[in-house]
């Protein structure tokens, strides 16, 4: 109480006092600081005090920013006293797009992002059968054909054929995911549990991939995927329900452990049901969610109609759950697995435009109910049709509803824009939400997939957008990528891909957008600018230390930055060893 206490006045005091001394807190206060960080170079991105030394915390927030001289007196007989020793300290970061139980989930699959041939693959996989009992599931991720050294051989426009596969495990089904989740490799086993043979016709927005003579390959791009993924649900379904909770609350603790170590203090999580949104709701009842978490619901129009009201939570169990999105429902599927909508043709597919996944009626219905009820929408547009269809949605409510003030609606990826709909994110104050890590991942192969003319018009414009007035925010897709910020951060300002060659140098982004990106334009994509996004007194004590500089390192070595120190709410809750 008596810190309660101390807290309202110092804020009471803040607001009174704020830009009239050096320091951002009044002086009088002595001593009952939980939080005492001394000899930093903060970076604070408030611009009333940009540079600072030290801080101090009470509680979940900071109360004071300034030179040791002026933190110094509030060190207590209690306070922990972090000497920073010179490193960066920056708002803490907000990974703004991932999937949480995804990246959950892939920290217990089998982790197929370092393979560089199919044939290492294949050997994983017969390594996990003889652990498994026959007739268990059998799942890996992050695979990705343009990774490998060499394609595999027999393979069918890049992908492998399951027949190795098949043969290493016969008893157990098996499900690769690929690296953008649009797509999975599965063997005969599980080809056979869910009752796909030659004859069975490609679903709506997917394919099943087939070979010269008609035989599934095992390859099943968007939608053709769904049925495996439900005959995998179906598996864990049967687990004792002690299982299945058990399995997922594991899910989150693994998840929050990875974001923490990667400096990341809130997480826009974009896309669960109803269920887990439960889950996490009774995990922060019992103060048991260790990251803050912006969970945007994913679930068909019709549900939402009937259970969207009872969900809306804002800065729920502490500030640590926010469920006020509708989001990631998937207009369109990736680039990688050609299923980005494209207004045009692909380039090295060129009798497909991409798919059109959650169709546009449904997301219409859904934009109905986010007016209703007062959510944000986020939905994913990789391909320029994709981007076009949603801005379109998004400007036509706009419109209807002009009163409806600050909605903040999200498209996610952006990753191809026509010249003609880039000013509208600006214009209808649709925020763009960018995936800086994907310029140089995806860059080796947008060409081929676009050509050169349209890769450089349309392609990952990110600095455009930024130039264009549009709020632009950043995220690692984890586990589409991993939740790394510093790769992230030196994707976002380099453009440097793999081979070493530049992917469209004029759209690099500053380093002060970039971080912006992490901080402040993700607390304002969240509705949170009032509590994230700067180190100012009032506000959360969620920050970020880096080992190195990475806002004047050469851009060589931003790589060799780390994360030394990861506060969520005045909580020290990573430490580099
Ligand atoms: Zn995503």
């Amino acid at each position: 109480m008596i810190k309660f206490l101390a807290l309202l006045m110092v804020l009471v005091f803040s607001l009174l006092h704020s830009g009239c001394t050096g320091s951002k807190t009044p002086q009088g206060l002595s001593g009952s600081a939980d939080l005492v960080l001394l000899n930093g170079n903060l970076l604070t991105l408030d611009q009333s005090l940009p540079r600072a030394q030290a801080l101090a915390a009470i509680g979940d927030r900071i109360v004071r920013v300034g030179t040791n001289q002026e933190i110094e007196p509030l060190i207590g007989e209690h306070t922990q006293v972090i000497n920073l020793e010179g490193q960066l300290t920056v708002p803490g970061l907000i990974d703004g797009h991932g999937h949480y139980m995804g990246l959950g989930e892939s920290l217990m699959g089998i982790d197929l992002k370092a393979p560089r041939t199919w044939s290492e693959i294949v050997s994983i996989v017969a390594t996990e059968v003889s652990r498994v009992d026959p007739g268990e599931w059998i799942v890996g991720r992050g695979w990705h054909q343009d990774k490998w050294e060499w394609p595999p051989t027999p393979n069918v426009e890049g992908s492998p054929v399951h027949d190795e596969l098949s043969r290493v495990s016969p008893d157990n089904p098996v499900m690769l995911i690929h690296a953008s989740g649009h797509g999975v490799f599965v063997n005969a086993k599980a080809l056979e549990q869910v009752g796909i043979t030659a004859a069975t016709p490609d679903p709506p927005g997917g394919e099943i991939v087939r070979d010269g003579s008609g035989r599934a390959t095992g390859m099943l791009r968007e939608t053709a995927q769904d049925a495996v993924r439900d005959a995998l649900a179906r598996y864990q379904a049967s687990l004792p329900p002690a299982e299945q909770e058990a399995r997922l609350r594991r899910q989150v603790e693994l998840a929050a452990a990875e974001a923490i170590a990667n400096g990341v203090t809130s997480f826009h999580d974009m896309g669960e049901t109803f269920e887990i949104i439960d889950l996490l709701k009774k995990m922060a009842d019992e103060k048991a969610l260790p990251l803050r978490l912006y969970v945007a619901i994913e679930e068909p129009a019709e549900k939402l109609a009937e259970h969207l009201a009872r969900y809306k939570m804002v800065g729920y169990g502490g500030g640590y759950l926010t469920v006020r999105t509708i989001g990631e429902k998937v207009l369109d599927g990736a680039l990688g697995t050609h299923g980005g909508w494209l207004l045009e043709p692909y380039a090295d597919l060129p009798r497909s435009t991409g798919f059109n996944v959650v169709p546009v009626a449904d997301i219409r219905r859904s934009a109905e109910l986010a007016i209703e009820h007062g959510f944000q929408m986020a939905i994913q547009g990789i391909g320029d049709r994709a981007a076009r269809e949603l801005l379109n949605i998004y400007e036509e409510n706009f419109r209807r509803h002009p009163t409806s003030g600050d909605l903040r609606w999200r498209i996610e990826h952006c990753q191809v824009i026509h010249p003609d709909d880039l000013p509208r994110f600006a214009r209808l104050g649709v925020i763009a939400s960018v995936r800086g890590i994907f310029a140089t991942s995806d860059g080796p192969w947008v060409v081929k997939r676009l050509g050169e003319k349209r890769a450089r018009e349309r392609g990952y414009r990110y600095q455009s957008l930024f130039e264009s007035g549009a709020i632009v925010i950043n995220g690692t897709d984890p586990p589409v990528e991993d939740i790394d910020p510093i790769a992230n951060f030196y994707s976002s300002v380099s453009r440097k891909m793999i081979n070493g060659e530049v992917f469209f140098p004029d759209q690099r982004m500053t380093r002060l957008q970039a971080l912006k990106s992490y901080t402040s334009n993700a607390a304002f994509a969240a509705f949170e600018e009032q509590h994230k996004g700067s180190l100012t007194p009032g506000k959360l004590a969620d920050i970020t230390v880096f080992t190195r500089d990475i806002m004047t390192l050469p851009e060589e070595e931003i790589r060799t930055a780390e994360v030394s120190y990861t506060i969520i709410g005045g909580q020290l809750k990573y430490r580099r060893e």
